[in-house]
């Protein structure tokens, strides 16, 4: 689930592995730990609850010397957020220290068959299994620790990427992964020497090198001082080339910018981010739409049955709008699911229908699960991710990039904005293939599209105020959140961007069911957020304002530029410029994350790193 670093070369380690793990502090954690190899041999191993900072505090006095080493932050699963628990974990000899992101689902059993031969264990973690197993295997089947842990894996249910240190050996670092991602980062240092790197994502990895190996589900490496290359073994034992890849990923785009907080720069970030993911697949000239997924896999489109979207959080708001579009404009009916229930059902797909799977890390579990029992029953998969050559990029048929750079606040904002263009591109190539549209309609809203980065930048800069009013509901307990058709995903999405940032209790509903019940709520005291844009279902919503504003409660309201009638009724007003129906929630979106923002900082909350959550949820 959360962050994993190692380094081996002639540099000192432990500066290399400290930074990564801040570099990975975006992920959201609870504890954090290294091991080194000190240049006399001794194998150290220091953990700390809480930030990178007390990791650093802990380690100023010890001796970190050594270039060999791995790090980790840990995001508890099983076992409560204390040092003991932390990683890296040793073995019952000290010989071995391992870090651990996932979950071993049959720790148990393996416990209690460690326990039998004499092993014991001194945290609650299934972590700590793993390295015992490791151990074990080593010295019964008398093997070196490559083979040991691709011996000891075969025996392991669940989710993993590990990286391992071997006291005896201080000139190798194994790893291995299984359904949680693993980078490794090969570069030369100035001297000329060989380095490897580890990262679970390449972020702790890029200010060294950009040539990266992704290494791949069931697979081992080896990394020796000095040796060219990685060796790698996969679990069935084949020998499998390295893939070298390029990253992509530049340094400027992981710092802040002269921003507070991730967040706002992302939130900022959007217009350009949004020109990025739309440039390249509108052509201006042919007036057309062209995704590369697509046109590879024109016949699959053209006679898809139906579109299943399985995505979770932020993700499956996104595919709400998505599923409003591409039903409107392509005419394919389209579901959308909770990846996480979809995976444990026995869903009924037909070998005509389209699995899309949207995901901003490419990493979430739930989603690669089902697409995974998707591909099992025969669909077509197509991905729709941020992160290149994820886990859900690589398990895909086909699919699109959302490009709009990393985000590293954990509560998403231009990803979603990206995914809901992405879904938008989507609807518009299959319509055009399909002739769904007139080429007025088609036109209309190809251009309407493009002007939207332009649109986002004006409500950025038109409601800078939020700041201001944020602080007086700082005390709230409860918002509401409402909105209509293509608004309503806006609203939930509203609602879960306070929640997870401010910790203030809110719910996102379809305006009009909220005389089914939540109406019960407002007071005086209750403010309710309407997304209330000059079109669609403009007077309905009006209506409802109506009803909350009988019953005394504050409303915010979301409105088009220049609008008069819900202005008067709201108590504040954010303002947006006027786009056609499908296109609003890429403006209404903006100022709720902003509100969620201000809101969150005034209340002195860590909005990059919310507590409780994650930002790759790799565990399902
Ligand atoms: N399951 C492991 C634990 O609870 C690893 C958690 C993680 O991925 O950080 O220690």
């Amino acid at each position: 689930m959360c962050g994993i670093v190692g380094y081996i070369g002639e540099q000192q380690a432990y500066p290399v592995l400290i930074k990564g793990l801040h570099r990975l502090e975006y992920r959201g954690y609870d504890s954090a730990g290294v091991s080194m190899i000190t240049p006399q041999g001794d194998l150290h191993v220091y953990k700390a609850t809480g930030k990178v900072s007390a990791l650093e505090e802990k380690c100023a006095p010890e001796d970190t010397t050594g270039t060999i080493g791995i790090a980790h932050t840990r995001w508890a699963t099983h076992g409560e957020p204390n040092t003991v628990n932390a990683h890296p974990h040793r073995s019952e000899s000290g010989n071995l220290s391992l870090v651990h992101n996932g979950i071993i689902e049959n720790y148990k059993t393996l416990r209690a068959m460690l326990e039998k031969k004499g092993y014991s264990f001194s945290s609650e973690t299934d972590t700590e299994v793993l390295v015992q197993l490791i151990e074990f295997t080593q010295k019964n089947e008398k093997c070196d620790l490559f083979t040991a842990v691709q011996r000891a894996l075969k025996n392991v249910v669940g989710a993993y990427a590990i990286a391992i240190l071997e006291k005896e050996h201080p000139d190798r670092i194994v790893c291995a992964r299984k359904g949680s991602p693993l980078v490794i980062g090969v570069g030369t240092d100035a001297r000329g020497h060989r380095e490897f790197y580890i990262g679970s994502d390449a972020t702790p990895i890029i200010e060294y090198t950009n040539q990266v190996i992704y290494l791949k589900d069931e697979e081992i490496a080896l990394m020796t001082r000095n040796s060219d290359l990685p060796e790698i073994i996969n679990l069935a034992n084949v020998h499998q080339t390295p893939e070298m890849h390029t990253l992509q990923l530049s340094l400027d785009e992981l710092e802040k910018g002269g921003y507070p907080h991730f967040m706002l720069k992302e939130i900022w970030e959007q217009p350009n981010a949004l020109r990025t993911c739309i440039q390249g697949r509108v052509h201006v000239q042919a007036k057309d739409v062209r995704l590369s997924g697509i046109v590879e896999h024109r016949e699959k489109f053209l006679n898809a049955r139906r579109i299943i979207i399985c995505a979770c959080g932020t993700s499956w708001h996104s595919a709400l709008i998505g599923k409003y579009f591409i039903e409107e404009a392509a005419q394919i009916p389209v579901e959308v699911e909770y990846a996480s229930e979809f995976r444990y059902r026995n869903p009924v797909i037909y070998p005509d229908d389209i699995v899309i799977a949207v995901s901003q890390s490419g990493e979430t579990a739930d989603t690669l699960a089902a697409i995974q029992l998707a591909e099992q029953k025969g669909a077509f998969l197509y991905g729709i991710c941020n992160v290149i050559g994820s886990s859900i990029a690589r398990a895909t048929h086909s699919g699109t990039y959302i490009h709009v750079g990393p985000e590293i606040g954990v509560a998403s904002t231009k990803a979603f904005t990206g995914q809901v263009v992405t879904l938008c591109l989507l609807g518009l190539a299959i319509a055009k293939e399909k002739h769904t549209l007139s080429d007025e309609m088609f036109h209309l809203l190809v251009d309407e599209l493009q002007s939207i980065p332009d649109k986002i930048q004006w409500t950025l800069e038109h409601n800078q105020n939020i700041d201001q009013f944020a602080q007086m509901f700082t005390y709230c307990r409860n918002f509401l959140f409402l909105g209509r058709g293509y608004n309503y995903p806006v609203a939930l999405e509203g609602a879960l961007k306070l929640k997870e940032i401010s910790y203030i209790h809110a719910e996102g509903y379809p305006a009009a069911e909220m005389k089914h019940g939540p109406i019960a709520l407002v007071d005086g005291e209750m403010p309710c957020v309407f997304i209330a844009p000059k079109r669609g279902m403009y007077d309905k919503v009006v209506s409802n304002i109506q009803e909350i504003k009988s019953r005394k409660g504050k409303i915010i309201s979301v409105v088009t530029e220049g609008d008069k009638t819900v202005s008067d009724m709201s108590d504040y007003t954010f303002v947006i410029p006027d786009t056609r129906d499908c296109f609003v929630p890429l403006l209404a979106v903006v100022p709720l994350q902003l509100l969620s923002y201000y809101v969150a900082t005034a209340k002195g909350r860590n909005v990059d790193q919310p507590r409780n959550l994650a930002k790759s949820v790799t565990v399902e």
